[in-house]
């Protein structure tokens, strides 16, 4: 089973992919985390991310494609994979489908959180606190950039998948457990 889990920053997409790999023993492919390693192991790629990422912008398509393409073609992949933070913009939601065209995969589902953003800001800013983040991008200024880098270059996938009649959406503001069980009933049918 392959899934997409698509919405703002802060909306719970991590929480909710780490929940859909313990219950369906499929993979995480969060590319937020993969950059994040690069970042943090010094690499080619880290050192060409760094600056775009603490700005809150998003790095180029053809950077995130190939390291997409690069890790689903990897052996954990073949029971399927959650992508956690992409597709992020319309380029790489298309090079996505014809990626995967190529490889004979389907994405099986997209699930979009929907959340309140004001309420967004206030829980970044808590996870930030909770849990000791040290994340540079999650200040009060960056926060409310990456929504607006959100709602101007990623929310326009939402049409993309929508006329593919592959969108549903779930209520991201109602409680983990409740949005894993909707995710999990969505879900559920394709196991
Ligand atoms: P968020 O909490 O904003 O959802 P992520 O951990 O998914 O954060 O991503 C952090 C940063 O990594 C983004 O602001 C962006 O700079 C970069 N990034 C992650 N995924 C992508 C992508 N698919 N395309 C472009 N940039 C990305």
């Amino acid at each position: 089973m392959n899934v997409i889990l698509l919405g703002p920053p802060g909306a719970g997409k991590g929480t909710q992919a780490k929940r859909l790999v313990s219950a369906f023993g499929i993979v995480q492919l969060s590319t937020g985390d993969m950059l994040r390693e690069a970042v943090a192991a010094g690499t080619e790629l880290g050192l060409r991310v760094k600056e775009i990422m603490d700005a809150g912008n998003l790095v180029p398509d053809e950077i995130m494609v190939a390291l997409i393409e690069d890790r689903i073609g990897q052996a954990d992949c073949v029971n399927g994979f959650i992508l956690d933070g992409f597709p992020r913009t319309v380029g790489q939601a298309e090079a996505l489908d014809s990626m995967l065209n190529h490889k004979g995969l389907t994405i099986d589902h997209v699930i979009e959180l929907r959340v309140d953003e004001e309420i967004l800001v206030d829980r970044i800013k808590t996870r930030a606190k909770e849990t000791g983040n040290d994340r540079s991008d999650d200040n009060e200024e960056t926060v409310r950039h990456r929504l607006s880098v959100y709602r101007q270059q990623t929310a326009p996938i939402l049409p993309f998948y929508e006329s593919k009649g592959a969108l549903k959406a779930v209520d991201g503001m109602a409680a983990i457990d409740q949005v894993s069980a909707e995710i999990g009933t969505l879900v559920g049918g394709r196991r």
